[in-house]
């Protein structure tokens, strides 16, 4: 597709320069899910005249593989996404993690963990599923121990932000999450610091991603001001659910956008944001799509969701 039609963009405003990013996890190839995120994200950068970057989030590294990093690379190229800057990958960027750590540690924010997954088994789950620590180790190792992880002390943090679609979202961290990872018992950094480090570098303005992660993004802000790099503005697109009202995910064995088929996907994507793209467009090009869609975005139409998958319009 020509690459002109997407580098289309508005005058910039003098003096602010948006900078938005898409971070799939190469944990499997990408599903309906992560294109409404790409979707989103892409056309709210473009739309209001700023970068777009694109990021692997693959610090997880057992459960990425290269070989799911490059289908998701052909699925985005083929449906017409060109991105700003070198793409990121977050396996490659683990000193500047632990430069992050070192820092937390130098300023006492962040303790050395013993427990087990066992010791922690009786514990209250946050929202997300995950464990609420119960402090166990916040004032030092028990006897005998040895640390195993290292966590960010939240004490009574509480941390409010406005979300361009979710509203007003306030969390209690200590009840939300308590003290939270940032250095796995596996010797693997934790998502929650490596999304603030990374943000943080490439000086991202605005994240647009999927509400599931709407949980995290407290505890990210809170974070963000322990390593006072600055807070970006926060739009959280509808979850996507099957059937069953379950977010369509990689575990959930979620079906593959077909990157054959590229406009039937996009256009259902612009669907299920609220964009409801005429009929036709699904036969269109993707060139022509991403033109109407450039055109025609606007982010006040996005639902909240949750919301099943929606097919294209005109596309049965
Ligand atoms: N890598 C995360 C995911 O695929 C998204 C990270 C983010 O957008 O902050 O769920």
């Amino acid at each position: 597709m020509p690459r002109d039609v997407l580098s289309l963009r508005p005058m910039t405003t003098p003096g602010f320069s948006y900078r938005g990013r898409f971070a799939p996890s190469p944990t499997g190839p990408l599903h309906f899910g992560s294109l409404v995120a790409a979707v989103g994200s892409f056309l709210e950068a473009r739309t209001r005249g700023g970068e777009w970057h694109l990021r692997m989030d693959d610090v997880d590294t057992p459960r990425c593989s290269l070989a799911a990093a490059s289908e998701i690379l052909r699925v985005l190229e083929n449906c017409g996404f060109a991105w700003d800057g070198a793409l990121v990958w977050q396996s490659r960027r683990t000193a500047a993690y632990a430069d992050a750590l070192e820092r937390l540690k130098a300023a006492g924010r962040v303790f050395p963990c013993a427990c087990t997954r066992r010791d922690l088994a009786d514990s209250a789950f946050a929202a997300d599923g995950a464990v609420v620590y119960p402090g166990t180790c916040r004032q030092g190792l028990p006897a005998g121990r040895a640390a195993r992880a290292w966590r960010l002390r939240v004490g009574d943090a509480r941390v409010a932000f406005d979300d361009a679609i979710q509203g007003r979202i306030a969390s209690d961290l200590a009840v939300a999450a308590g003290d939270f990872v940032l250095l796995r018992a596996d010797g693997l950094f934790a998502y929650q610091l490596a999304v603030v480090v990374d943000d943080a570098e490439a000086a991202i303005t605005d994240v647009v991603r999927g509400a599931d992660l709407l949980a995290s993004t407290a505890r990210q802000i809170f974070l963000q001001q322990c390593l006072g790099v600055p807070t970006p503005a926060y739009a959280h697109l509808p979850v996507v659910v099957d059937a069953a009202g379950e977010k369509l995910s990689k575990q959930t064995r979620a079906a593959p956008v077909d990157g054959s088929r590229p406009g039937p996907a996009l256009c259902a994507a612009l669907e299920f944001l609220g964009q409801h793209p005429p009929a036709e467009l699904s036969r269109a090009g993707v060139a022509e799509l991403w033109a109407w869609a450039l055109a025609n975005w606007q982010l006040r139409r996005v639902p909240r969701g949750p919301a099943p998958m929606t097919e294209c319009p005109g596309v049965r």
